[in-house]
């Protein structure tokens, strides 16, 4: 198999097709701290393409609760373990290396198998098909947080407190992560799936299609699902009309996806980074994604050790254990989570472009504005400042502009009643 980079585990590592990489990336955030859990996402994606017969139980974007929620269910855990069997039998104790943290290598290098170098002999992707009874709840455990272990009846007489609360549960919004070594494409016998050039969306031909599962069982986060009726597979396809700026609303310019642009919590943000030949983003310090994941690195990738190289990423949700996140977003998460806290200037503005215009913000700007508030945060003096962050589309008309502070409109006294 040919050698790739993977920059979120800073090493070459093997899959089945040499580098071969779009010139822009479909990318998204998401901020986990934010989320409401109301599936309005999940409700949107569902009404605009999986609302067909034989794809009654099929949910390209679903919320779970973790710990204990998944869809299918106990997916991350099965990957896990069959992972850390791969590892035992070779004799590997798996590691993240954070000495050797580099531009190229920005979380360390991952001392571990990826499931592309996990997969036996006979085997492209160390993978599971789940049963259909698996898929079949998919919000088993919503809202069910761990027990609290020192109280009566597993609760807690203090109430919770950060750091890190001792119940705990949190959402996490998934869809398929257009990954940049997708494992679904290298395991498909008939080269029905790809990555589009233009945007790095990855797609099912349909017409190609056979339905053996291969990818269904080779996606480790199982974003690829069969469909009964048609015999085939499909997936999240990106949205990508809106993508492409065909959308009537669009205005000819890209927009954010059905799921990202319904979210009322204000926790996603969509858009397209620029890619280098080499596969590493084009340095873009005016791009609110370049900027959360490249410079802030606030936002981090779902299972990196898996070596897919997704491209969703995620604010860590700052009151669950640090153990349980690491192993989940990797070791960038104890430095994403101090920044998220105690955000900079800077990051305190770009977080304001959440989900506040259907386009797809290409670039923005900060006006300075007054000093509002100083207070301690984990015992460091910390200040925010009302600036403005303006987000620009893709032709840079000036898409967006929102202060920091909100700003107050009061009702006048003639209109006192009026709704
Ligand atoms: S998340 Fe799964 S289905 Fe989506 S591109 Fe990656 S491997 Fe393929
Ligand atoms: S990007 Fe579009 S197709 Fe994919 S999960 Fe979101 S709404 Fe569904
Ligand atoms: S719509 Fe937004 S807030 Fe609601 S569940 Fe989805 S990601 Fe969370």
């Amino acid at each position: 198999m040919p050698d790739v980079y993977n920059w979120q585990i800073g090493r070459t590592m093997t899959y089945p097709y040499p580098e071969a990489h779009p010139h822009r990336q479909f990318v998204a955030v998401f901020n986990i701290n934010r989320c409401i859990g109301c599936q309005t996402c999940t409700g949107a994606c569902k009404a605009t393409w999986t609302f067909s017969r034989g794809q009654e139980y099929m949910w390209w974007n679903n919320v779970e609760t973790k710990p204990y929620g998944s869809y299918p269910q106990h997916w991350d855990v099965k990957v896990l373990k069959l992972l850390d069997e791969a590892h035992q039998a070779a004799g590997i104790k798996p590691r993240w290396d954070r000495s050797q943290v580099s531009e190229q290598a920005p979380y360390g290098v991952y001392n571990g198998l990826t499931l592309t170098e996990a997969a036996g002999p006979n085997d492209v992707v160390l993978g599971y098909l789940p049963t259909d009874a698996e898929w079949r709840s998919p919000n088993f455990y919503e809202d069910t947080s761990t027990a609290y272990k020192g109280g009566a009846f597993g609760l807690s007489q203090d109430g919770a407190a950060l750091p890190e609360h001792q119940a705990w549960f949190f959402y996490l919004m998934r869809i398929c992560n257009h990954c940049t070594y997708p494992t679904c494409l290298a395991a498909c016998p008939r080269k029905a799936i790809y990555k589009r050039e233009e945007d790095g969306i990855v797609l099912i031909d349909q017409e190609r299609c056979r339905g053996y599962r291969k990818c269904v069982e080779a996606c480790p986060y199982k974003k690829s699902m069969y469909r009964g009726t048609t015999q085939v597979s499909e997936k999240c396809v990106g949205c990508y009309p809106r993508v492409e700026g065909d959308d009537p609303l669009s205005d000819g310019v890209p927009m954010e996806t059905r799921c990202m642009a319904v979210c009322p919590g204000k926790i996603r943000l969509n858009g397209l980074v620029e890619v280098a030949e080499d596969g590493s983003w084009v340095e873009a310090p005016q791009h609110p994604l370049y900027y959360l994941v490249r410079i802030a690195q606030v936002a981090l990738p779902l299972y990196p050790q898996f070596g897919t190289e997704p491209n969703i990423y995620y604010i860590p949700p700052r009151w669950a254990p640090r153990p349980y996140l690491r192993q989940m977003f990797g070791p960038g998460v104890d430095q994403a989570i101090e920044r998220y806290i105690a955000p900079s200037r800077e990051l305190l503005a770009v977080l304001q472009l959440f989900r506040t215009t259907q386009k797809m913000i290409f670039r923005f700007e900060i006006e300075e504005g007054p000093l509002v508030r100083e207070v301690e945060v984990n015992g460091k003096v910390w200040q925010m400042y009302n600036d403005t962050v303006i987000g620009f589309d893709a032709k840079g008309r000036e898409a967006v502009r929102l202060s920091v502070v909100e700003p107050l409109h009061e009702r006048p006294m003639e209109r006192l009643n009026s709704i």
